[in-house]
């Protein structure tokens, strides 16, 4: 204890306020540090993890919002084996069967009496898991969020539990599911709202990575806990590096070319948009001598399992997922993650970043970003049967919209970008460039764009009777003549050819920025299972408008074929010819990059 006392009080990240009551005596305090590093074998706390597990253990319903890999298993497998003699049982709700079959095995390993309960495992297996759960036997048991709700057998025992005063707490991990609002809703999650309502009295802890405020309230009120103490600290990870590159047919190679010279020897994470594409990113990585797999909802349950293990376990180095990929997936050496495709929320995003660097060095998060692939994610959130109502649609497609704006955004940091969603607000000069656009020496120009947007409208309401898309509009407005804006005569509106110095990707901005005014609109309609989505005229513009323009410097390439190097890019380090051991060294024995280490590597 006096070794753990010194710990904690030399911790400068921890902020001051936690420190008084992290460090207040409870009955069960030495139970506590006792079981810490005799049971866990771990030295100290992390932040919020001693006032979380003080606050459950004191029968408080306790919400904790910690990054991923932030320690939030430890805030209710600890107090589950803090019991002073009594023989209480904690309930936890876990959304993956795999997930939690991942913590069973780990929590055995430590002598811990754990079992799960899930439709998926054998008749026997269940009878067996039941029975000891029953008996009290257990210090924890891990449900699957049906299983809970729906299972009258399971009910009955938690009764049974809670009338002989048995019943700990029930702790629902991953609790955003609970919420439509969250980037990973699950219906079943909605039912556990039952258990604040049948066991007032039974401690509730819910757990997330995801804090935007909006989900956070859905959480707290779906539950019904929203009395609860809040456990809340920063979500930046600072040995994440982020960057933003525009996708263009190069771009699979540059980011081979980029994993065998940087990270030949690590692992990592390809997040793509489609089973097909996850097949065929892997499989371009394999015949380019890189060990890699995919992994994505269309596989049998034991592939999946498979690939999973063999990527923990070291035997594959990279998999090319979907999202499903990841979840509570504790690899501590994840060297890099690349979003082949654009995620479709910001809090996606971030949770996916975040499975890199979990061991506190150096991760790249590398994000190909193109037009085009905002559209085809935006045509499939309209097109998605298990989207039911219009409002659910809208949500999906707003969040979809503000990892467009992050996309094309190239002023301002990432960090601050990312954290903003979740509502925190994060100092800039904090990311010490470690970040694209920190790391840009480009410069950017805020532009007057009213007369630009108001040609465009123009053009709009001018073809609104050819049903055209955005990017027709933008090809009239450059003055392009293929067939058939010379067929429709569009070649001959005043409007054409006017905007020929814009990029094509800042005019998609404008119209873009047209629609968020509500000037403009999309219509979608389904032919033939395709679905097309034309631009349409609603009102004038009625104020001006600005937008922010990236100025490249000289020396960087033409933006119509890269993104100018950020320093970070895998043309900085070809060019230059940097030593790549010592970038590895970099990643291995290394914290943090500083500036001063990259100017080294690129000198
Ligand atoms: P989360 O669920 O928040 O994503 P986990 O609970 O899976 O994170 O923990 C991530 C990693 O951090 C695990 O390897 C865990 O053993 C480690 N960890 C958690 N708490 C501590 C601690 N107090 N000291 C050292 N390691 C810890
Ligand atoms: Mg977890
Ligand atoms: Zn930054």
């Amino acid at each position: 204890a006096a070794v753990l006392k010194q710990i904690n009080s030399r911790s400068t990240s921890e902020p001051a306020a936690n420190r008084p009551a992290g460090n207040k005596r409870h009955p069960w305090s030495d139970e506590l540090e006792n079981k810490l590093q005799n049971v866990f074998n771990l030295t100290s706390f992390r932040e919020n993890q001693l006032n979380a597990i003080n606050a459950v253990l004191s029968g408080k319903d306790v919400f904790v919002l910690m990054p991923t890999g932030g320690g939030k298993s430890l805030c209710y497998q600890l107090p589950a084996i803090v019991k002073r003699g009594k023989m209480e049982t904690t309930v936890v709700v876990s959304p993956l069967i795999s997930l939690m079959q991942d913590q069973i095995d780990h929590l055995k390993r430590l002598n811990i009496n754990a079992e799960m309960i899930s439709s998926k495992e054998s008749a026997q297996s269940r009878k067996d898991a039941f029975r000891k759960f029953r008996n009290g036997e257990l210090d924890m048991i891990y449900l699957s969020p049906e299983m809970l709700s729906k299972s009258q057998q399971c009910k009955n025992t938690i009764k049974l539990l809670y009338d002989s005063g048995n019943l700990a707490r029930i702790v629902i991990d991953e609790a955003h599911c609970v919420s439509s609002w969250g980037h990973d809703f699950r219906p079943d999650y909605k039912l556990l709202g039952f258990f604040k309502k049948e066991y007032p009295d039974i401690p509730m802890m819910a757990l997330t990575a995801t804090a935007s405020v909006r989900v956070k309230q859905d959480i707290l009120s779906q539950l019904g806990i929203e009395h609860a103490h809040v456990f809340q600290q920063t979500f930046n990870r600072p040995n994440l590096i982020y960057m933003v590159r525009p996708k263009n047919k190069n771009s699979t190679f540059e980011m081979i070319n980029e994993i065998k010279m940087r990270f030949p020897r690590f692992t990592g994470i390809v997040y793509c948009n489609s089973k097909t594409q996850c097949e065929s990113v892997a499989n371009m990585l394999q015949t380019n001598g890189l060990s890699a797999a995919f992994y994505h909802a269309g596989m049998g349950n034991e592939d999946r399992t498979n690939v999973q293990n063999m990527w923990q376990s070291g035997d594959i180095k990279i998999v090319c997922a979907t999202v499903a990929f990841g979840m509570g997936i504790d690899k501590p050496d994840v060297r890099f993650v690349y979003h082949h495709s654009i995620p479709r929320s910001l809090e996606g995003y971030y949770q996916e970043c975040g499975r890199g660097g979990r061991d506190g060095k150096t991760a790249f998060c590398t994000l190909y970003y193109q037009f085009a692939d905002f559209k085809s994610i935006e045509s499939q959130i309209k097109r998605d049967k298990d989207l039911k109502s219009q409002v659910l649609k809208d949500r999906h497609l707003e969040k979809l919209r503000n990892v467009l704006n992050y996309c094309s955004n190239r002023i301002d940091c990432r960090r601050k970008l990312v954290l903003q969603y979740f509502n925190e607000n994060f100092n800039s000069k904090q990311c010490r460039k470690t970040c694209d656009n920190c790391k840009s020496t480009n410069t950017v120009e805020v532009r007057d764009i009213t007369e630009s947007a108001k040609d465009i409208i123009n053009i709009v309401k001018k073809t609104q009777t050819w049903d055209v898309t955005i990017n027709y509009v933008i090809d009239v407005y450059r003055g392009s003549r293929v067939q058939k804006i010379v067929q429709n005569g569009h070649d001959m509106l005043p409007e054409h050819g006017k905007g020929s110095h814009y990029h094509k990707e800042d005019l998609q901005r404008v119209i873009q920025l047209l629609m968020d005014e509500k000037c403009l609109f999309e219509k979608t309609e389904t032919k033939a299972q395709f679905t097309h989505s034309y631009v349409k005229y609603r009102h004038d513009l009625n104020k001006p408008l600005t937008l922010a323009f990236f100025i490249p410097t000289v020396d960087s390439p033409s933006r119509s074929n890269s993104r100018p190097n950020s320093g970070y890019g895998v043309s900085g380090y070809a060019r230059t010819g940097t030593s790549i051991n010592r970038m590895n060294d970099i990643l291995e024995n290394n914290t943090t990059l500083s500036k001063e280490k990259l100017k080294e590597l690129q000198a």
